[in-house]
Parts: structure tokens; C-alpha cells; sequence
């Protein structure tokens, strides 16, 4: 039987808060009551258009209005889970001077293993992912990356990030060895002139990475090009848009970002778990929030990297309650 007090109650309590804010209303009586009350408030809302949140002995708590969902907005190639970092390894042939996991020559390795790569991308079709993304420190350094890749390329679309440099000799073999039909290759290059990548990357890396882009297009690759592009360069944006046209890099495989504040950088945008869409990331420390900071304890969700559908739905729990609280502040905090 509908309580009629109770819909009353509930009826003023709603008007007390914002549309998205909770509210309580006080139960009371033996289990039989606190049943019917239940159904009364369960009944109300779905006719009112509000949402039972939670229900105890004393107090049914209710939101006013239905949660907005967290991840409305959101493009669907970048909701979390949609693709899986991993870290092959750290250690890089080159040591960059805004290198975000900080890798270097010196570098420990810290390989993550074709075994738990095998598992991990095994793992992800179950998932629901959709894409496998490689990236290091140096790939191309590792002695069995072609193994790496095939355990990934046999499963998903694969993008193994490198800095292009290395392609010749026994490493140009295990390149060859890659499937281009499965495999795009993402090589950094950060100016359209020697100049500014030098400065940043060492002497004459650009020249190599230019060189390594023609060697994957004739291998049959698709090459996307990744830059970072400090705030004082913005100004060369177009000019570098106009060569990489002119090297046959097709403009939606032209990623240019912002450099972050992170690993060895001592400048750039700072990025928090509060601030980045995750991109869940794989090494062999753990799970982390993004690839931008899979160095950094603060953006470490989890070390347990198995069963990785837990991973994935840890971190999308995560981003959900910070995107919930982020809409809750902004409910709360009217300026006007
Ligand atoms: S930015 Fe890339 S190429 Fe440069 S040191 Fe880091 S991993 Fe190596």
C-alpha cells in the first residue's frame, strides 16, 4: 500500500536540493514496513523520474533526478578500455629532453615479456578492447619485438610506436617480419627541419627519423607521426602540417600534442588523473592511468596486470567517481 506521508515526505525533500544532489527521507517500523516503503519510494521515483540510491533501516537516500551519465560527451574511441597500452620496455637508444617515463640509454629495461604480452592481448579481445597500442622506451631494441607484435597483430589492430631510427641490419628484419596489414607503425618527429627535433632528441635524429619513415612506407606500412610541440612553437604548426603532407603522411595520421610536464620534462601541461581521459597502460610494474605517466606512482592504479578485464574495470570505476564528483562540485558551487 502506497504510504501517503512517505510521498509527501519525499515530495518536499526533493524540492530542498539541486537537480543531481541526494536527499533522505527516515524509515521506520519492523521489516514488513520497511518493505512497503521501500516499493513506495522505489514506485515514486520511477514515476517522479528521481533514483533510490540506497535504502537501510533509518533512511532511504534519493537522488534528485537521474545521475547524468559520466561518460555522455566522450568520444568513443577514448572511452577507457576502448584501447590497451602496453610498455614493451624503458630503455631507448635516445634520451630526450622531454622524455615523459624518462627513458634513456641508462634505462633499465624492465621489458614487459612476449608471454604476459601474448596474455594481456588474449585477455583484451574478451575485454572489449578494440585496439593494441606498443610503445616504450625504444621498441625496436628488443630482440624478439617481431614476436611481441605478432602475439598483439594476431589478435587486434596493433600501433607500435618507435622513434624510427633503427630500421637496418637484424632490426630491419623483425620489421620486415611484421604484418602490414595488421601493424601501423606511429614514428616520433617532432619539425619539419632538423633544427628544433634535434635540439631535443640529439644530432642528426631527425635526418634518421625522416630516413626511418621511408623505409616504412616501403615496407608497406602505414606511418602516423607524432610530435610534441612546445607552447612557443605553435607558430610552426602549419609549416610542419605542409611537410609531412609532403612525405605521404595522411592528415589524420598527423598526431600533434602538447608537451607534458612529465618524466625528465621540466615544462609543459600537467596532467592529473582528475584532468586526463585514461588511456589504461600496461608495464611491467602495473596497471596505469595513462601513458603520458606510466612512470609516476600518482597515476599507478593497480600492480595486479591480471585478469586484465579487473584492470580495465578499475580504471573506468575510477574515472566515473571523478567525473561524478567533478558534476557534484559543479552543481554545489554556483559563482552567481
Ligand atoms: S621520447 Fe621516445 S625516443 Fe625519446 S627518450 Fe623517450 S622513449 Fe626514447
Amino acid at each position: 500500500m502506497v504510504n501517503a506521508m512517505l510521498v509527501l515526505d519525499l515530495v518536499e525533500r526533493a524540492k530542498t536540493v539541486p537537480t543531481g544532489a541526494t536527499f533522505t527521507v527516515a524509515l521506520s517500523g519492523n521489516e514488513a514496513d520497511l518493505t512497503a516503503a521501500t516499493a513506495t519510494i522505489t514506485g515514486w521515483c520511477e514515476r517522479t523520474g528521481n533514483e533510490l540510491v540506497s535504502a537501510t533501516a533509518h533512511e532511504a537516500t534519493v537522488r534528485h533526478g537521474r545521475a547524468p551519465d559520466p561518460l555522455a560527451g566522450i568520444d568513443p574511441d577514448q572511452l577507457p578500455g576502448t584501447r590497451l597500452w602496453m610498455y614493451t620496455n624503458f630503455d631507448c637508444n635516445l634520451a630526450c629532453d622531454y622524455c615523459c617515463v624518462r627513458s634513456s640509454p641508462q634505462t633499465e629495461r624492465r621489458a614487459l615479456g612476449v608471454d604476459r604480452v601474448a596474455q594481456l592481448a588474449a585477455e583484451a579481445v574478451e575485454a572489449g578492447v578494440k585496439e593494441l597500442i606498443l610503445t616504450g622506451g625504444e621498441p625496436f631494441l628488443l630482440p624478439d619485438i617481431d614476436e611481441v607484435v605478432a602475439a598483439c597483430a594476431t589478435h587486434l589492430p596493433t600501433t607500435l610506436l618507435t622513434n624510427g631510427m633503427l630500421f637496418q641490419g637484424h632490426r630491419l628484419e623483425r620489421l620486415r617480419a611484421m604484418d602490414p596489414e595488421r601493424v601501423t607503425l606511429q614514428i616520433s618527429l617532432d619539425s619539419g627541419t632538423p633544427e628544433v627535433h634535434d635540439s631535443h632528441r640529439g644530432k642528426r635524429s631527425w635526418q634518421r627519423a625522416v630516413n626511418g619513415i621511408r623505409i616504412a612506407h616501403e615496407e608497406g606500412f602505414r606511418v602516423k607521426v607524432a610530435a610534441t610541440l612546445p607552447a612557443e612553437q605553435i607558430h610552426e604548426l602549419e609549416p610542419f602540417h605542409v611537410f609531412l603532407d609532403s612525405i605521404g603522411i595522411a592528415r589524420e595520421d598527423q598526431v600533434i600534442r602538447a608537451l607534458a610536464h612529465r618524466g625528465v620534462s621540466e615544462s609543459g601541461l600537467e596532467l592529473t588523473v582528475e584532468t586526463l581521459i585514461p588511456e589504461v597502460t600496461i608495464t611491467a610494474e602495473g596497471v596505469y592511468w595513462h601513458p603520458v605517466a606510466a612512470d609516476h606512482d600518482d597515476q599507478l592504479v593497480t600492480r595486479q596486470i591480471f585478469p586484465l578485464k579487473n584492470a580495465i574495470d578499475q580504471v573506468r570505476a575510477e574515472f566515473i567517481e571523478y567525473r561524478m564528483r567533478a558534476d557534484a562540485a559543479a552543481a554545489w558551487f554556483p559563482c552567481a
